[in-house]
């Protein structure tokens, strides 16, 4: 029997591992959550952050920056106590990875760093929804712009033909990356979805101004 890539239109043989897709599909699949999905790029998130600096900014009298640094400190607490837990009892591979990726990255990123990222990949959503295939690439890429705080998930080697030295990242399993992710929506995944929201309602302010002001134009004599 012939298997062939159902993402390509039957016309790639399909890797006989994984049945369905051939093999850069399934790296695909693995790497950024959806067939089709492609990697948000630190660049295309900055537009999104500043928006969300902004916010933050203009709020900096409220206790928000602090309440969700606090959110953030209990998922710190929390992998934690998965990752002690892995100690004493066996525990799903799955869980422990992912609580040993959170903790590096609550040890080796600002928190508000973690913080604005979070939020902007939420506006980025909010606003370009056609850029995530589904809900587990969003979760896939917020998982990757947040560990792309940290070169530190790369391991670096040195070309030994051009003498260069590269940066290998490390994959997550698919699994890890959605419990990761799951742990990071529940603790900021509300934030980001207001700040949408009032990045939306600004906008829509922004428009009726416009309107108006058209409007005005229209009515001179
Ligand atoms: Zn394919």
């Amino acid at each position: 029997m012939n298997y062939t890539c159902i993402a390509s239109g039957y016309s790639s043989p399909a890797s006989t591992k994984f049945g369905r897709y051939c093999r850069p599909h399934v790296a695909q699949l693995r790497r950024h959550g959806a067939i089709g999905q492609t990697g948000i790029t630190k660049a295309e998130l900055k537009a999104y952050g500043r928006i969300v600096s902004a916010r933050l900014e203009k709020n900096r009298d409220k206790p928000l920056l602090t309440q969700l640094e606090a959110r953030w400190g209990v998922v710190q607490t929390y992998a934690a106590t998965v990752r002690d837990e892995a100690r004493s009892k066996p525990i799903v591979r799955y869980r422990r990875e992912a609580a040993v990726e959170t903790l590096r990255i609550g040890k080796n990123v600002n928190a508000r760093d973690v913080i604005e990222t979070v939020l902007a990949m939420y506006v980025m959503q909010d606003q370009e929804p056609r850029r995530f295939k589904s809900d587990q690439a969003f979760k896939t890429q917020l998982v990757r712009r947040v560990r792309g705080l940290t070169r530190l998930n790369a391991d670096a080697w040195t070309d030994a033909k051009t003498g260069k030295r590269k940066l290998v990242y490390r994959d997550l399993s698919q699994r890890t990356v959605i419990i990761m992710g799951g742990w990071i929506a529940e603790a900021l995944g509300p934030a980001g979805i207001m700040f949408a929201r009032l990045e939306r309602k600004d906008h829509e302010k922004e428009q009726q101004a416009l309107l108006a002001f058209r409007q005005t134009l229209d009515d001179i004599e």
